[in-house]
């Protein structure tokens, strides 16, 4: 596996300003499900040591995000590109010694990073896939005349309608067009 390059979550030239500090953070992840444990990180680093990302990518480290959660840098955090590199194995959730569930904290920044319309284009890419098509991926024509000539049966036809319906459902699809930094109505 090579090494992951993003942005990184924090860079030296970027000294925290006290106006970006958003003390009330933390009390807002306490009440989400799956982060209400968030307050006793104590800073171990063990997330991090044992993620299977971290080891390969030279800026994506958990405990530092949940650090700048607690921090209060709330902007930061949700901006984060790193943050979509979690490959949700939960090695965190099992080792943290205070028995947070890592896994979901970082669930939990991306959710709320969602809500403000902000994730990565590749996630949008596959939303706009889905409803096009009901597949997350564009099936390649070539793959599909592959298939024929081997003599697989043809793949189950994508129901974008039922997916639409969904997704409308649970406000996906306004998020999805939002522009970035915009609020959802309501909040
Ligand atoms: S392992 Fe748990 S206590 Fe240690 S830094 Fe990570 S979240 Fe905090
Ligand atoms: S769940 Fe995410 S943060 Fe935790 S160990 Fe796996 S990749 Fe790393």
């Amino acid at each position: 596996m090579s090494e992951v390059a993003t942005t990184p979550i924090q860079s030296k030239d970027q000294a925290i300003k006290a106006s970006e500090l958003d003390p009330k953070f933390k009390y807002e992840l306490v009440k989400i499900h799956g982060s209400e444990k968030i307050l006793k990180c104590f800073q171990c680093g063990t997330c991090t040591s044992d993620c299977p990302v971290a080891r390969f990518s030279d800026s994506y480290r958990p405990r530092t995000l949940i650090h700048m959660a607690l921090t209060g840098l709330k902007d930061r955090v949700l901006n984060s590109d790193t943050l979509w590199l979690c490959a949700a194995c939960y090695t965190c959730t099992d080792r943290c010694p205070q028995d947070i569930e890592v896994a979901n904290v970082i669930r939990a920044f991306r959710n709320l990073a969602a809500e403000k319309g902000c994730f990565p284009q590749v996630f949008k890419d596959q939303a706009a896939s889905l409803l096009e098509s009901g597949y997350a991926f564009k099936i390649p024509e070539l793959r599909i005349k592959k298939r024929e000539s081997q003599g697989l049966p043809p793949l189950p036809k994508g129901n974008p309608e039922k997916v639409c319906k969904t997704l409308k459902g649970v406000k996906f699809i306004e998020k999805i067009q939002k522009p970035v930094g915009e609020k959802s109505s309501g909040q």
